[in-house]
């Protein structure tokens, strides 16, 4: 890792699709000697070195390429089958290497603050960083959402988040609770049901999942990016864009739903000690449903991972960002932040873009001094 230098023009927190989008086009924008990269994870790869090991490429949504170099150019050939874990590590590895990024890692970023007429950057291991703006870029795999369920402290069983899953094996003879509509909720289910030595598995979220029998359509991913959009310009806290694009019926779902693993049941209403319950009040459930189980999953996504940002006070009374700008990666209240990687760019293809636009947007700003 590079050293670190206690001052740079632009400041890059984060070296995931986001990061290292932004930190190509800073270089095309003649900005390679003004900007440090900086991320606290141990190697390149960004959140995807932590995906379970049974995610591959062919599993996952789609990674797009980075900006410059594809992935099976760099790779040198297509690898549906590979972890995604190992595969887009690897990429990246290549990818920084090709065009000479200068990832610090592993370099925890602990707070940002106001100072003079620029930030202040204090790291994990106590030292500082000052730069005249910021482009943050980290994601969301450190922010594993949970919605809050009375009872959850007396659940005597194991509770994990999909941050957290390894693979099938650990859930043999258990009784497992999956909670989620999402790709990893319905993909992790399968995957239990089916690989999971004796296990029996069991299905809720808050709204029924619709599975579209064609392909992704192009036209209503880009109506749901519209809508996380329009969230973000107003304030409010962005919902996922890769999640509300609906599920693909691809066979191996079809497949689960004619072996009747995929029989959905709405949201439980309490968590007791020994499962769930529906409809049911505090202490022990009398007449009302209850399911026991061994295990509650939640595969109940992620949210923006900002916790160091807290300091520059940037949520509005919508609970969210008011965000501007042509692909809104500007923080309203203070244009020398962008956030890349955040609402409608928290796609791989979303976080390109959003790259792109950030460092012209900070070269604009530096102009030529
Ligand atoms: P990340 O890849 O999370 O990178 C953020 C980086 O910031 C990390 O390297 C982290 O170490 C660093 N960081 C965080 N906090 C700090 C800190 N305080 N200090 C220093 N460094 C820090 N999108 C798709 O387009 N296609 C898919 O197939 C797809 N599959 C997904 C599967 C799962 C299970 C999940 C959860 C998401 C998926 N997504 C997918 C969405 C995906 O997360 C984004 O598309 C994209 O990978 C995010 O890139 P990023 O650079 O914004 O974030």
């Amino acid at each position: 890792s590079p050293p670190i230098d206690d001052h740079s023009d632009v400041l890059v927190i984060g070296g995931g699709q986001a990061g290292l989008s932004t930190a190509y086009f800073l270089q095309r924008f003649g900005l390679g000697d003004r900007y440090q990269l900086l991320d606290h994870a141990p190697d390149s790869g960004g959140a995807w070195q932590f995906r379970w090991p049974t995610l591959t490429l062919a599993t996952a949504n789609r990674v797009h390429d980075l900006p410059g170099l594809g992935l099976i150019e760099a790779l040198g050939d297509d690898r549906p089958e590979v972890a995604a874990r190992a595969a887009v590590p690897e990429y990246f590895r290549i990818y920084e290497e090709r065009f000479g990024l200068r990832v610090r890692r592993p370099v925890h970023v602990r707070s940002v603050k106001r100072v003079g007429d620029g930030f202040v950057t204090h790291l994990g291991d106590g030292r500082q960083i000052t730069s005249r703006t910021i482009i943050n870029a980290t994601g969301t795999w450190d922010r594993p959402f949970i919605p809050h369920i009375p009872g959850a402290e007396e659940f005597g069983g194991r509770q994990l988040h999909t941050h957290d899953y390894t693979g099938p094996a650990d859930f043999a003879g258990q009784r497992v609770l999956v909670i989620g509509a999402g790709i990893s909720a319905v993909q992790l289910l399968i995957e239990i049901a089916r690989e999971a030595e004796g296990a029996q598995t069991f299905w809720c979220s808050r709204r029924e999942p619709e599975f579209q029998r064609r392909e992704f359509d192009p036209e209503q991913g880009r109506a749901a990016v519209a809508r996380v959009e329009e969230r973000v310009r107003a304030g409010l806290p962005p919902t996922s864009v890769v999640s509300v694009t609906g599920l693909a019926s691809t066979p191996a779902i079809e497949a689960a739903r004619a072996d009747g693993i995929l029989d959905w049941r709405p949201m439980f209403t309490r968590i007791t000690r020994t499962g769930v319950c529906w409809d049911c009040g505090p202490g022990p459930p009398t007449g009302a449903e209850r399911l026991d189980v061994d295990v509650l999953f939640w595969n109940t996504g992620f949210r923006s991972s900002l916790d160091h940002l807290s300091p520059l006070r940037l949520r509005g009374p919508g609970g969210g960002i008011v965000m501007t700008g042509r692909l809104t990666t500007t923080v309203a209240s203070d244009p020398r932040i962008q956030l890349v990687g955040y609402g409608p760019s928290a796609s791989t293809i979303g976080a390109n873009r959003a790259g792109r636009e950030a460092a012209r947007m900070v070269a604009e700003l530096l102009g030529n001094d």
